[in-house]
């Protein structure tokens, strides 16, 4: 497969995959809309040009909005003929009006949101969930191949779902994760013991390992997947799953959790920082 690739996007996601591109041996030109120098790869100085020197044209924006916008700057000059790869993740039925309106421009549209964070996008082992026509994933499988795993879910819509399902256990179980350890904690439970009893029980999932050092520390600073961006998906997946007829009244206590993180400035530090909103600090008595 031959084509070269404008990343569209180059935030902490974008930029990853887009340097792992580059040392995989693709052709890779990056945009940014607040532009940025990124060390080794070439920047376009607008979607226009971009798009004119790429065949292929790889999202990683934060939201619907930023997608639409993208789209809508591009226009048909910058879609026809083109394919555009979107790994950002939003809503299945946002996926599907984008893929609609790709269309309609003269473009082909894979949807393929990715679960993994920076150093899976860094070593090449994200796993792409992807929603699109066969024959367009078989087109550009040596590419999907170079940043992961890439798993054919079904029509646009099914990768998106994947993702939202996802990203609703992310969120879920490092909540519930959180409060457990802050009880254990106040109970001055020995937290080694905890969690080795914990590690040989069918409730463990390996995500609270990846997790407990930073509740411990109360170190969140060093974000891969910001709080701000979960915060989105427990959202949208509250949307989605709504609309299936899918009670997600459980979702309501995360999202105060998330949006309390959010007002106490921890939006762009990493999602575990939810560890502070559950396990409050305690008034000390004099
Ligand atoms: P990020 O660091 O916040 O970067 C967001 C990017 O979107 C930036 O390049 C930003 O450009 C761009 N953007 C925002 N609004 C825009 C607009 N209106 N027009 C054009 N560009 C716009 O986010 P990230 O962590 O890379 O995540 C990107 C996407 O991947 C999100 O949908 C996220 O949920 C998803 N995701 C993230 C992870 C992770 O671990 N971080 C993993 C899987 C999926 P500016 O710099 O100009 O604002």
């Amino acid at each position: 497969m031959n084509t070269t690739i404008g990343v569209i996007g180059l935030g902490l996601m974008g930029t990853a995959m887009a340097r792992h591109l580059t040392q995989s041996g693709w052709a890779v030109t990056g945009y940014n809309r607040h532009p940025r120098e990124i060390e080794d790869i070439p920047t376009a100085a607008n979607l226009a040009d971009l798009a004119e020197h790429n065949e292929t044209l790889w999202l990683m924006v934060s939201d619907y909005t930023a997608c639409r916008e993208v789209i809508d700057q591009l226009g048909e000059a910058g879609i026809r003929d083109h394919v555009v790869i979107n790994s950002s993740t939003i809503a299945p039925s946002e996926s599907a009006e984008i893929a609609q309106r790709i269309e309609t421009l003269g473009g082909d549209y894979l949807e393929a949101p990715v679960l993994g964070s920076i150093p899976q996008a860094q070593s090449g082992t994200l796993q792409l969930l992807l929603g699109g026509p066969e024959a367009l994933i078989e087109r550009l499988d040596p590419l999907l191949r170079s940043l992961g795993t890439p798993t054919h879910f079904g029509a646009v819509r099914s990768g998106a779902a994947a993702k939202l399902a996802f990203n609703q256990l992310i969120g879920s179980l490092t909540a519930a994760f959180a409060m457990s350890l802050g009880l254990v904690q106040r109970e001055g439970v020995d937290v080694d013991k905890f969690m080795a009893t914990l590690r040989e029980s069918a409730l463990y999932a390996p995500t609270f390992d990846k997790k407990l050092g930073n509740m411990l520390a109360h170190s969140f600073d060093k974000a891969n997947f910001p709080l701000k961006h979960l915060l989105k998906d427990i959202r949208l997946f509250t949307q989605s799953a709504c609309s299936q007829g899918i009670d997600t009244h459980l979702l309501i206590g995360l999202q105060h959790v998330l949006e309390d993180g959010i007002y106490a400035g921890h939006g762009n530090h990493d999602y575990s920082s939810l560890f502070e909103s559950i396990v409050r600090e305690q008034a000390t008595t004099h």
